[in-house]
């Protein structure tokens, strides 16, 4: 295993956290949101975002794989759609990580189709660089070089999620 190299530190994300949680509770003053997150990798996120907003939130959960290992497929096969009801609804999709944006954008059509009345996407990281669906976040956390990161949800094969920091792995991921 190669070594990890700490990124961004808890305190760093839980400070851009609250940021972004402000951010949105202002824009949404008094009105309730559905925040929809795209599991695994944003489950922490989202647990530290939702506690931190003063507005009305329902929580939602959805799936969907464009990934083998650490190289992007091309192809995004849904999981799970969503459970609530988001017709109507402002809805707030929270990602962990937006690379190539191909699963952002078939989630973000998914969830279109229930016709929300807003529909706004939130990531905690964002590779600008390996874009390669027309996708931009209305809230992003940190913009991140072209790096395999790892912590904070973020797994490599399922390991690291549980990290509390986030570390990019030295010289890229392990041979598979
Ligand atoms: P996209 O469809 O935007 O290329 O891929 C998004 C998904 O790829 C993310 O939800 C995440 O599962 C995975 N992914 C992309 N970049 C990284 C990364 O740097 N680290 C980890 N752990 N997963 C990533």
């Amino acid at each position: 295993m190669r070594g990890l190299v700490k990124l961004f530190d808890e305190q760093q994300i839980l400070a851009r956290v609250e940021e972004l949680a402000r951010d949105i509770s202002s824009e949404f003053r008094d009105e309730k949101i559905a925040l929809v997150a795209a599991l695994k990798g944003s489950v922490f996120f989202l647990a530290d975002i939702a506690r931190r907003m003063d507005v009305p939130v329902e929580l939602d959960f959805v799936s969907a794989h464009s990934y083998a290992g650490n190289e992007s497929a091309g192809t995004v096969r849904v999981e799970k759609g969503p459970s609530l009801d988001l017709k109507g609804a402002n809805v707030i999709l929270v990602e962990d990580i937006i690379d190539t944006g191909r699963t952002c954008a078939r989630l973000v059509e998914l969830i279109g189709e229930c016709e929300p009345a807003v529909l706004k996407i939130c990531t905690l990281f964002d590779k600008p660089g390996r874009r390669a669906a027309p996708i931009s976040a209305d809230y992003v956390g940190f913009t991140i070089e072209d790096r395999f990161i790892v912590g904070y949800g973020l797994d490599h094969n399922e390991r690291y999620r549980n990290l509390r920091a986030v570390y990019y792995i030295e010289d890229g991921p392990d041979p598979m």
